[in-house]
């Protein structure tokens, strides 16, 4: 599977927090060759940094709720222009609306091709992968406290650096952002539906089957569109 510069792919993760979007991003950038572009992980920098961004984002984020439209907007789009999203990008968390999903589209290249997977997993699942998830300090890897425990306590396998628990990943955050997903995200499910770009994986299954079907789907969909 090839993305050039002439038939870029925006891959976009899409599905409810706790789906295994984090998790796949990492391994389908490598394989595809594609940056991993995390609109979440985007904001932890800027908020860490305490910039005038992060701090206007921690707002929201600690209640659980989107940051607007237009921050979001802006934020990703300085990423895109960056020369390595040439042949496209791999979005996770981006967009969460709508609104953002008609402004990626309005404002890509007419060459740009987006293809939307959708991870689909039942709630009481995303409430058991949420409160066990950590990731490394340092080079973000993710971890699960009884899925994907890490080989020393609190400690990254690759880099050694600590691991930590979002903030946002306590559970009435989580409800809460549960309830976000459903009444705003969920609706682009639709949306990449009717356009004829939506490919739908089953999430629940173990990681390894989980991103066979990713690339296996995202494969079939490159050779219906040459
Ligand atoms: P994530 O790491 O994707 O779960 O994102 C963490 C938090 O960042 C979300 O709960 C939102 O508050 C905020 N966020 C990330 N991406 C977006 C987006 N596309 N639109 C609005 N808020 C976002």
């Amino acid at each position: 599977m090839i993305f050039s510069e002439n038939e870029p792919r925006f891959v976009i993760l899409l599905g409810p927090p706790g789906a295994g979007k984090g998790t796949h991003a990492g391994p389908l950038s490598k394989i595809l060759q594609t940056p991993h572009i995390s609109t979440g992980e985007l904001f932890r920098e800027q908020i860490h940094n305490q910039s005038p961004l992060g701090i206007l984002a921690q707002k929201y984020i600690g209640l659980g709720q989107l940051v607007p439209d237009e921050v979001v907007v802006d934020m990703l789009f300085q990423r895109l222009k960056e020369p390595d999203c040439k042949k496209g990008a791999i979005l996770d968390g981006f967009p969460r609306t709508v609104y953002q999903g008609k402004i990626l589209a309005n404002r890509l290249s007419e060459k740009a091709k987006i293809l939307a997977l959708f991870f689909a997993v039942g709630e009481e699942e995303i409430i058991k992968r949420i409160c066990g998830r950590l990731s490394c300090k340092g080079c973000k890897k993710p971890y699960h406290i009884q899925f994907a425990p890490p080989q020393k306590p609190q400690t990254c396998d690759d880099c050694q650096e600590e691991l930590i628990q979002r903030s946002d990943d306590k559970e009435e955050i989580i409800r809460e952002r549960l309830l976000v997903y459903s009444k705003k995200t969920k609706a682009l499910v639709d949306y990449y539906q009717k356009q004829n770009n939506l490919l739908k994986i089953d999430a629940s299954q173990n990681p390894d089957i989980v991103l066979k079907n990713c690339l296996s789907a995202l494969g079939s969909a490159q050779l219906q569109s040459v």
